[in-house]
């Protein structure tokens, strides 16, 4: 897509600092991480959202998306790496990868709620159906 920044990352428009390429994929650091060495990694080809792209390319971009983690882990010196699909910010299907510390400081990434005690099965179940 013409004005698309991720597409123009994968044919060289704008820079980025790559981390891993092929002929599916790419991945670069984030230019505005939430710590150093947050990696995004996304599909070559343009689809605005996960659940527009094709199930194999979804497969193959989680399974590289482990490989990165591992990676990231051990070169970051990591406790973990969070996984993230937020989908709000380009549209351009991407991932999340992004080191974590046990003592970081980051609050958790989301503010979270508490359902009403009859809310829960009624939404599992619109969910579900
Ligand atoms: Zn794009």
């Amino acid at each position: 897509m013409d004005d698309c920044i991720f597409c123009k990352i994968v044919s060289g428009e704008m820079p980025a600092a790559k981390v891993y390429e092929d002929e599916k994929s790419l991945a670069f650091l984030d230019i505005n991480p939430v710590s150093p060495g947050h990696v995004l990694l996304i599909p070559k080809e343009h689809h605005q959202m996960m659940d527009n792209a094709p199930d194999e390319l979804i497969a193959y971009l989680f399974t590289s998306a482990k490989k990165l983690m591992r990676k990231i882990k051990k070169s970051m010196v990591a406790d973990y790496v969070v996984v993230s699909v937020a989908g709000m910010d380009v549209p351009h299907f991407h991932i999340h990868l992004i080191p974590r510390y046990a003592n970081d400081g980051l609050a958790n990434f989301w503010p979270t709620k508490k359902y009403k005690e009859w809310e829960m099965e009624q939404i599992a179940k619109k969910i579900r159906e």
